[in-house]
């Protein structure tokens, strides 16, 4: 059976802010669009990507969204645009179609595969989430009463369906009825519950961005980071490197504890997530910070890097002195770094290298460090 995908994205999306329509905004460095396009253009089971877009757009939008197979004028409503979605499929000599929102970018593969398998025994399948928060109804005067939330189902899309189904359904069904699952049950078609994903949220508003950035960090790959410190020397008896004090006849200067090593790794995870630098989280200027642990900002940056859906993947730092000498403190910095981290030492590599008496490491005028950091999305 051949099957197409039909992405409607002719609305124009005025709720989610002004600007670019939000099929157009970025996420992760990809249009909102590209994100379901590409899923449905580089799964082995769909034939053709049908994008319904705007009716002035769609030159535009088959300039800019090459995955697409076709791209169709959309109509005034949304039935209206499926229809145009469908035309093109049946042209296409699908029997099958799957309709997505151009605004629910979390698409995976699972799903659609699931999608498609639960049509072998039912007329069609949605990707539904059980409701987990309370439900209240209130009436006119405002006096609340409860909703059963037992088999209560959030339902998103891709919906599929035999296309001659839900052609006949959005045909006979009334205008006030724009929902094409609806129109289906109508008939009296049996419908399957696939499994859903937070990430398959529709996008609304514009506070809806942030959180989809973060719900689709594990959709975009790997992610690398670099970062890059150097403290000066000043009188004192220690140094402070990945948390250890090494006896020294200087110490490092700095608003902190000034842990150059840490410093360095802080800034190649918050750049894996593209999260500014330590500065920006922790500004010198802020009395708080002074004498601070460096323990404090490898800790939120690693928070940080896991709140946006990532997990160390290893990280290697490299000291660049003369003095002290490092090696004989390896393996206890590598272990504190890797506690700190909440990772296993294996993924913590720690070198140290001299410059040859030249420069100001040379001079041992200080210490530079340099780390780099990969980060894997959380399974
Ligand atoms: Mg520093």
């Amino acid at each position: 059976m051949a099957i197409s995908a039909i992405i409607v994205a002719a609305g124009t999306g005025s709720r989610a802010g002004t600007g670019p329509a939000k099929q157009l905004r970025l996420l992760h460095g990809r249009r909102v669009l590209d994100w379901s396009l590409e899923a449905f253009a580089a799964h082995e089971l769909i034939d053709t990507v049908i994008l319904v877009a705007p009716a002035s757009e769609v030159e535009t939008y088959s300039e800019m969204f090459r995955a697409a197979d076709r791209v169709v004028a959309g109509g005034a409503t949304r039935s209206l645009s499926v229809r145009a979605g469908l035309v093109a499929a049946k042209a296409a000599g699908s029997e099958t179609v799957l309709v997505h929102d151009a605004a629910r970018p979390g698409l995976d593969k699972r799903t659609i595969t699931a999608l498609i398998e639960a049509l072998q025994s039912h007329d069609g399948a949605a990707p539904a989430l059980p409701v987990v928060d309370a439900l209240k109804r209130t009436d006119a005067s405002g006096r609340l009463s409860n909703v059963r939330r037992d088999g209560l189902y959030r339902v998103q899309t891709p919906q599929a369906f035999r296309l001659e189904l839900l052609e006949r359904a959005i045909h006979e069904a009334p205008d006030s009825i724009v929902d094409d699952l609806e129109a289906v049950e109508r008939l009296g078609a049996r419908i399957a519950f696939v499994d859903g994903h937070e990430r398959l949220a529709k996008i609304t508003y514009q506070e809806d961005f942030d959180r989809m950035e973060r719900l689709l960090a594990p959709l975009s790959g790997p992610r690398i980071g670099t970062g890059f410190d150097v403290h000066a020397f000043e009188p004192g008896d220690a140094v402070i490197l990945c948390g250890l004090a090494i006896p020294h006849t200087a110490r490092l200067q700095g608003h902190s504890d000034a842990d150059v090593a840490w410093h360095a790794l802080t800034d190649a995870i918050l750049g894996a997530i593209g999260a500014g630098d330590i500065g920006d989280h922790f500004p010198p200027s802020d009395e708080k910070w002074r004498g601070a642990p460096s323990r404090v900002f490898l800790e939120e940056a690693m928070r940080l890097a896991r709140e946006a859906g990532y997990e160390l993947g290893n990280c290697d730092i490299t000291l660049i002195c003369e003095v002290p000498k490092i090696k004989p403190h390896r393996e206890t910095m590598r272990q504190q770094t890797a506690e700190v981290l909440g990772v296993d030492m294996g993924r913590v590599s720690l070198k140290a290298t001299t410059t040859e008496g030249l420069g100001f490491t040379g001079r041992r005028e200080g210490i530079a460090a340099q780390a780099a950091a990969i980060l894997y999305p959380a399974q």
